[in-house]
């Protein structure tokens, strides 16, 4: 019944989870949730009375502008120039998005033809490369390697691979490793795709889920980049509003207004109480995301902490809502992940479903209250004592 072009994408790796978590709990395991990165914690009370009295509003419940309301976009381009010192035209350079998924998802198909070949992190978040497929272009799988603090390595790239490249997605700070960029890094990437004629497609979900004062930066920031890249940002992890859906694409005019074209086909925008409430997310006081980080960075100073103890070697994450595992004594990811489930109840994702390079690793997230993850760290520690990482 499934067309071709569906039969080529897995289902999604966390609605798979998901069905697997429903299963147990219907046999009354209390089931514990690394696995999904969904932040607990509760959006701003100001963000949160912003919806609420956008909601009163009547001309907000009519169909929104396409590209963004132009209160929105500002919003993004002053935030741009706040954060990053980078000047943006908000009515050319920047697009509301119904979540950075959905922007992320279409590209392609504002972008390639078939046969095209997008480059695509391995391991890496899983949209970028299905819906390179769903858009018959061809994934081209780049390793992030730990040596290398997860970022590529430009030279091993296949130069008539880069030259058949149209667009390469990174995503700094990383999901899933954790790995973040440093601006030498971006000043290469954008040499490289200025060499190749290769669209820089950078997914900045994470900037501002950073660790011990670390403030990860933009690609824009680099001379040219613009002439070459976009940026991807999503309001959902920053001010916990994962539900909402809600996210932007900044960038290069041209690309920009591709995929903004590409939407008036396919959608009809952001609902605008949202866009509102986004709004004064950005153009308020961040001191409430500081207050969230604060107990972030707490959870992962007592997962990185608790597993080494067990003897595992953990790297500290300076971004981002996870923690990169190597499985103990070489097993494979899923049956690390399987036997970390059956016997303590603690849903964590196997690596492998990131790409073949996420095989040996799995991801442990901490958007779970603090005694759930106690709990969940407890459980591990007493079923895996003594099981060396080898
Ligand atoms: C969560 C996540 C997204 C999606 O964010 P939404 O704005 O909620 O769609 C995009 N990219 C990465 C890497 C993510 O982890």
């Amino acid at each position: 019944m499934e067309s071709k072009r569906l039969q080529r994408v897995p289902s999604y790796l966390f609605s798979d989870l998901d069905r697997k978590q429903e299963a147990l709990q219907a046999q009354g395991m209390d089931v514990i949730n690394l696995g999904v990165g969904d932040p607990d914690l509760p959006p701003p009370p100001h963000v949160v009375e912003a919806l609420r009295q956008a909601l009163n509003e009547p001309a907000n419940h009519r169909y929104p502008p396409y590209a963004g309301t132009k209160e929105f976009r500002e919003a993004v381009a002053q935030w741009y120039q706040r954060r990053f010192g980078v000047s943006l035209d908000p009515d050319r350079e920047v697009l509301a998005l119904i979540g950075s998924k959905e922007g992320l998802a279409h590209l392609p198909w504002a972008l390639l033809d078939p046969g095209d070949v997008a480059l695509v992190p391995d391991p890496g978040y899983p949209v970028y490369k299905t819906a390179v497929l769903l858009a018959d272009g061809e994934p081209f799988p780049v390793p992030l390697d730990p040596q290398s603090g997860f970022l590529p390595d430009l030279e091993t790239i296949p130069p008539e691979i880069a030259r058949r490249a149209k667009v390469f997605f990174l995503n700094y700070p990383n999901n899933p490793t954790a790995g973040v960029a440093t601006k030498e890094f971006f000043r290469d990437l954008v040499k490289f795709a200025q060499d190749y004629g290769i669209i820089l497609v950078q997914d900045n979900s994470y900037s501002e889920i950073a660790y011990d004062g670390y403030r990860p930066p933009s690609l824009l920031e680099v001379e040219g980049a613009k002439e070459v890249g976009i940026e991807f940002h999503s309001l959902s992890k920053t001010y916990c509003i994962t539900g909402w859906r809600i996210g932007f694409v900044v960038g290069n005019p041209k690309v920009v207004g591709a995929l903004g074209k590409l939407k008036t086909n396919l959608d009809s925008g952001v609902f605008r109480a949202i866009q509102h409430a986004g709004t004064v997310a950005l153009n308020g006081p961040q001191d409430e995301v500081l207050k969230r980080l604060e107990v972030f960075q707490r959870r992962r100073d007592l997962v990185v902490n608790r597993l080494r103890e067990l003897g595992w070697e953990v790297p500290l994450p300076k971004a981002t809502f996870y923690i990169w595992l190597r499985t103990p004594d070489g097993s494979t990811a899923r049956t690390f992940a399987e036997t970390v489930l059956m016997r303590t109840g603690v849903v964590v994702t196997p690596g492998s479903g990131y790409g073949e390079r996420g095989e040996g690793y799995v991801r442990l997230s901490i958007t779970v209250p603090d005694a759930r993850l106690e709990e969940a760290l407890n459980r591990i520690t007493e079923a895996f004592k003594g099981f060396g990482q080898g």
